[in-house]
């Protein structure tokens, strides 16, 4: 098992826990000088100087998602803007963006600290990486390129889409390592079957690096196969991040045993919604982040929305930072309906486990009679002809598995849209009366 910072990655806790109490302090103060912080911090009644061991951290505010849109653009920055040389911001599709600024420091440690996560994932100076993550405002593109020219990679930036052109690569360059969301590599591997290209065979891509959105247990299993990643000996490795935060920042190792962050970097918390306190080992909760080493816009205790599992224990691999074990949603992602709450991932892990259908589908929520309604609409692989009993049988998982109606629409194959990005998966066609 290769490390690129060994040391830092197989620290001990107590020694890790020493690291992150003075960064959070020098952060505490960093953060102090922004005005809006620091009115946040003093409304708290807590000062920088407070600060003496973990523990008083509970009393640093939160910062919400609201907060950094409130203050778009530069109304969080805590370092001198004379030092900034990187912007990025969200796409803003559902709302005002939220910006990241770095400065020359930033976008070095972002760049390490992504090194460290693709050589734990077994990526190695050498492999020929095509990167297809968008280049732009997004922060994935970016964010991958230079921490794989930092290990050594050969990097074929290519951006998102030209799928015939991205597998004509693949061919001509002997690719080994393939960057993109989960779901436009699902695409790709449509594409090479309709081209009569078999991955296993006539590709030698063996590692996928695949975030930017969700993906269920059963999406990556998909994706190993029909990639070739399973064929070639190694397999897709989970990518966390947020813009907040910096960007991609967190992905699996080897032992795909949980997605793991760096604690050097960022302190975990992980806590009750409605309590704001520490959830019991193991159960799930709100990721709360701190980001420790940032000089432009390090954001303190950001409330990120996602539940998680986080597995604070060792990793089989060495690493002893802690590791996200289950990521059960976005809370932005979530839809009520009818009271009820939905997630999209649950129901693409129902769907995924037929193996009848292809992994594009178009979750409709409408209004009937005041009534919220659910349809999936699904298509089948080819070759596939599942019927009216698959119907009926599948609206009954999705109803035990969802605890809500949702009926199912069997669509031609190859008739739902295709992404190059992230997906949009759900068409919510409810009148809006919520922000
Ligand atoms: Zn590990």
């Amino acid at each position: 098992m290769a490390f690129y910072e060994q040391e830092w990655e197989t620290m001990p806790l107590e020694k890790l826990a020493a690291v992150q109490l003075e960064k959070f302090k020098q952060q505490a103060q960093r953060v102090y000088q922004n005005p809006f912080l620091k009115k946040r911090f003093d409304e708290a009644g807590i000062h920088p100087g407070d600060i003496k061991t973990l523990g008083d951290i509970k009393g640093v505010p939160f910062v919400t998602k609201k907060d950094l849109r409130d203050g778009y653009p530069l109304g969080l920055i805590s370092g001198n803007w004379d030092e900034v040389v990187r912007v990025h911001m969200t796409s803003g599709t559902t709302g005002v963006p939220v910006a990241m600024v770095y400065t020359k420091n930033d976008l070095r440690t972002w760049s390490r600290l992504m090194a460290r996560n693709f050589t734990a994932g077994g990526l190695q100076k050498g492999d020929i990486v095509q990167q297809a993550h968008g280049y732009g405002l997004f922060t994935g593109g970016f964010g991958f390129h230079y921490a794989l020219e930092e290990i050594g990679a050969k990097v074929i930036p290519t951006g998102a889409g030209g799928t015939e052109r991205q597998l004509r690569l693949m061919r001509e360059w002997g690719t080994t390592v393939f960057t993109c969301t989960p779901t436009y590599a699902v695409y790709v591997s449509e594409v090479a079957r309709e081209k009569g290209i078999d991955p296993g065979k006539d590709l030698k891509l063996r590692l996928g690096f695949h975030g930017g959105e969700p993906c269920s247990d059963e999406m990556r299993a998909r994706i190993n196969e029909r990639l070739g990643y399973t064929a070639h000996g190694g397999g897709m490795r989970r990518v966390y991040g947020l813009t907040e935060m910096g960007g991609p920042m967190a992905m699996d190792c080897e032992s795909v045993t949980g997605i793991h962050i760096w604690a050097d970097h960022y302190l975990v918390e992980v806590l009750d919604p409605e309590t704001l306190q520490d959830v019991p080992p193991g159960t799930p909760g709100e990721l709360v982040l701190s980001n420790l080493s940032f000089e432009a816009m390090p954001i303190l205790r950001y409330r990120t929305g996602d539940r998680v599992i986080v597995d604070f224990s060792p990793c089989p691999c060495g690493r002893t930072h802690p590791r996200i074990v289950k990521f059960l949603g976005r809370v932005d992602d979530m839809l009520l309906v009818s009271g009820t709450n939905v997630f999209p991932s649950q129901i693409e892990h129902v769907l995924l486990k037929h193996a009848e259908l292809s992994e594009n589908w178009l979750l409709v929520v409408g209004e009937r009679k005041g009534l919220h309604t659910l349809e999936v609409q699904v298509e089948p692989v080819p070759g596939a002809e599942p019927g009216e009993e698959f119907v009926n049988r599948l609206e009954k998982e999705l109803h035990s598995y969802l605890e809500i109606t949702c009926k199912v629409v069997l669509v031609p194959c190859g008739s739902l849209q295709r992404f190059e990005g992230k997906a949009v998966r759900v068409l919510d066609k409810r009148k809006k009366d919520r922000n």
